[in-house]
């Protein structure tokens, strides 16, 4: 292949190509024509987004981020790229602009330069109303852009999972996540596929499941059992968490919903400890900390247990500030493990 400088001279060119074969010469002529092509697609496409974005009041901001990722190399995950089977899987799924926020003129202020990296594009202004990106960077195990599909993943997810669950361990996956970011989107909307496949003869399933909205966790659970045996041999636990923002929303609303916010709020920090301990060994499992962590509590404890928390993220620069909580969060149910396995 044909390898470039940094000034966008291709080597070959600066090479004397006559002494090459003529198919050779054809080759390289070819593959020129069709960079050239390329390049000047690119720049149409560039001229043609810079003059809508100029009718766009965040156009600058827009400018910016496009400038930013002119200078990433994009290596996006790969069907084919290979599974990692931790104990705890920590990944981040950014969904598409939707209609509502491409109508709102938004920016995705989101990149996924690769697999396992992603930086948010924060607008922010100066005293002197300068604008500028603060561009943060963040690591997962995973990260998967809006052009990955459930079936994707599934992959990378749940499906390390079913194994788990069918050699007598607990498995436990997570969405979390602000209302809009897309959890049902990933855990349940079409996912009915994930259970059929799950579930073999000797299961014998049970659901409880509460309301899907926002304000609540939706817990399902699939239980495996031999036949007859009143003992659990394994369980699959799918969680769609109640929207992040409700647990910081103690503002404007009535007395029930701030008492909802203060609960919800109480048992995702509960959580993220939970998980945080299963990572240690040995450590103190502070389940007692929220009604979902009781309930989940046989999850959290056995050398078998395995964990996947899937943060979902908006990319719209109306949405910044959640998806930052979201990825803090997801950063700190990690961070402690990255940590630990130095100290190992
Ligand atoms: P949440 O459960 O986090 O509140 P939803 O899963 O209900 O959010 O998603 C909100 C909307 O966005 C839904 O209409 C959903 O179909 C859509 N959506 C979410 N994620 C994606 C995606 N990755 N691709 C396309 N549409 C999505
Ligand atoms: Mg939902």
């Amino acid at each position: 292949s044909l390898e470039e400088d940094n000034d966008g001279n291709d080597l070959v060119s600066r090479l004397d190509t006559n002494s090459f074969s003529p198919r050779y010469q054809k080759l390289i002529a070819k593959s020129r024509d069709e960079r050239r092509q390329r390049h000047a697609d690119e720049k149409a496409l560039r001229d043609q987004l810079l003059h809508l974005e100029q009718n766009n009041p965040y156009w600058e901001f827009a400018q910016m981020i496009c400038e930013f990722r002119g200078g990433l190399e994009f290596r996006p995950l790969r069907e084919s790229d290979s599974v990692i089977e931790n104990q705890i899987t920590v990944c981040v799924r950014k969904r598409p602009l939707n209609d509502k926020e491409i109508k709102r003129r938004e920016v995705d202020v989101i990149s996924v330069p690769a697999k396992n990296q992603l930086v948010v594009h924060e607008p922010k202004q100066k005293v002197d109303l300068t604008k500028y990106l603060e561009n943060q960077h963040f690591r997962f195990d995973y990260v998967f852009d809006e052009s990955c599909n459930n079936d994707l993943i599934y992959k990378f997810t749940a499906r390390p999972l079913v194994k788990t669950i069918f050699e007598g361990g607990m498995a436990t996956c997570f969405a979390y996540g602000q209302t809009g970011s897309g959890k049902t989107h990933t855990m349940g909307g079409e996912f009915k596929e994930l259970i059929q496949k799950g579930s073999v003869e000797r299961t014998s399933g049970q659901t409880s499941a509460n309301s899907n909205s926002s304000r609540s966790h939706a817990v399902f659970q699939i239980i495996l059992r031999k036949n007859g045996s009143k003992t659990i041999d394994g369980k699959f636990s799918l969680i769609d968490l109640a929207g992040n923002e409700r647990g910081a929303d103690n503002s404007k609303s009535n007395r029930q919903t701030r008492i909802e916010g203060a609960d919800i709020n109480k048992s995702l920090l509960a959580l993220k400890e939970c998980i945080r301990a299963l990572g240690r060994k040995g450590a103190h499992l502070p389940f007692r900390g929220s009604k979902l962590t009781q309930v989940l509590r046989d999850s959290f404890i056995g050398e078998k247990s395995r964990t996947c928390m899937i943060a979902l993220i908006s990319p719209g620069n109306f949405s910044v500030d959640h998806s930052l909580n979201t990825l803090r969060y997801a950063d700190r149910v990690k961070e402690l493990i990255a940590n630990d396995n130095l100290d190992n």
